[in-house]
């Protein structure tokens, strides 16, 4: 960054008065382009720049705090906003340059960046590229100044860094961009994995992978169900996925996306989303009454082997028209008490097969009361 702070200190003259004549404001007196940190009382907007030298790359300052002195050029402070965007164009050679819509304004550090880049660097502004907000589902507009932020580390907490760059990709310029860390987050991370999905911009996913981070071919609505069912654990999640079809998965991306769907679980996920699969039958399971017992039984010898989600699925309607005096909601219910203890769950069919269809009907029959308790840990 050396040279282009040297340029921008011998351009002072020339930097203020276009920032003077774009922006509109008076530049006051003594202003520098650069901002020195004062190393005594380490604020980085109370010391003046007094002097510089070009050649041993130093600035001379005298701080409100009465220190004063020589600090290298590098470390010893930096270009203020307006001058620092288009030295960082000159700098790295960027061509294209995506940014808030504030920027773009007239008189904004877009257009006085290309004149200083011009004028004072020597070089060509990047093609802009102005997004709207970001917005934040039920706060509003994104604003650092308001306070209203999801940061940027939090949300790779939740989000892979190549779906947050497809999320941007995909929404056309000027449109806001709308980010909903609950259920909705769900469906972004699906797009961009699930292989099978109809709604996935193919562009703005090849876009996204420019700087790595393919996709894992399993919804990301079944891995936060899966990870549950596993307890948490990447190889009983690994074996479950396979065991159902999901065979051949990278295993670096697979433990990535579950760090990620654990992260959403503990903080964004809606509470009928969490659910922890007992490894006895809960205490819960006594409240059950005769017909929902019944249902059980009846669900528990249809169950067979090999039946995949949309045939498990029928069959419980089918068991649950045996017993026409409990309505299927409470039949339902009796399902995932016997199971997690609490009365709902992830989609039935597509549970009790990731589950196991063996461990699921022994379970239902300890529930009904027509077999010995199992032992522990039998899935
Ligand atoms: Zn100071």
């Amino acid at each position: 960054m050396n040279p282009v702070i040297v340029a921008a200190l011998k351009g002072t003259e020339q930097i203020a008065s276009i920032l003077q004549e774009l922006t509109g404001k008076q530049v006051e007196e003594g202003w520098s382009p650069f901002n020195p940190l004062c190393p005594v009382c380490g604020r980085i907007n109370r010391a003046r720049l007094t002097g510089f030298d070009a050649t041993r790359e130093t600035i001379d300052f005298a701080c409100e705090c009465g220190e004063s002195g020589t600090l290298p050029m590098a470390g010893g402070g930096k270009l203020t906003w307006r001058i620092d965007w288009p030295a960082r164009w000159e700098v790295f050679g960027v061509t294209v340059e995506p940014f808030g819509k504030d920027h773009a304004s007239r008189g904004g550090s877009y257009d006085t960046g290309t004149r200083i880049v011009r004028e004072v660097f020597g070089g060509e502004p990047p093609f802009p590229v102005p997004y709207e907000w970001i917005s934040l589902k039920g706060r509003g507009d994104m604003s650092s100044s308001k306070g209203n932020v999801l940061s940027i580390t939090r949300m790779l907490e939740v989000v892979p860094p190549e779906v947050l760059r497809y999320l941007i990709v995909r929404t056309r310029p000027l449109r806001s961009i709308p980010f909903d860390p609950g259920l909705p987050l769900l469906s972004l991370v699906d797009e961009y994995d699930d292989l099978e999905s109809t709604s996935r911009d193919e562009r703005a996913l090849a876009l996204s992978r420019a700087g790595g981070g393919g996709s894992l071919g399993v919804p990301f609505r079944h891995l936060v169900n899966v990870v549950q069912i596993a307890g948490g654990d990447v190889e009983e999640t690994a074996r479950i996925l396979e065991r159902n079809g999901y065979g051949n998965l990278d295993r670096a991306l697979l433990s990535r996306r579950l760090e990620h769907a654990k992260r959403w679980l503990e903080e964004f996920a809606p509470a009928e989303m969490r659910f922890c699969v007992q490894e006895t039958l809960p205490p819960s399971a006594a409240s059950l009454d005769k017909e929902q017992k019944a249902f059980l039984a009846e669900l528990a010898a249809r169950l067979a082997a090999g039946m995949d989600a949309e045939t498990v699925h029928k069959t419980i309607y089918t068991a649950a028209a045996t017993v026409p005096q409990r309505k299927p909601a409470q039949l339902f219910e009796a399902i995932y008490i016997a199971l997690l203890g609490q009365p709902r769950g992830p989609r039935a069919g597509w549970f009790l097969t990731f589950l196991g269809l063996d461990f699921s009907a022994r379970r239902f029959r300890e529930a009904a009361g027509i077999s010995e308790p199992e032992p522990a840990s039998g899935r």
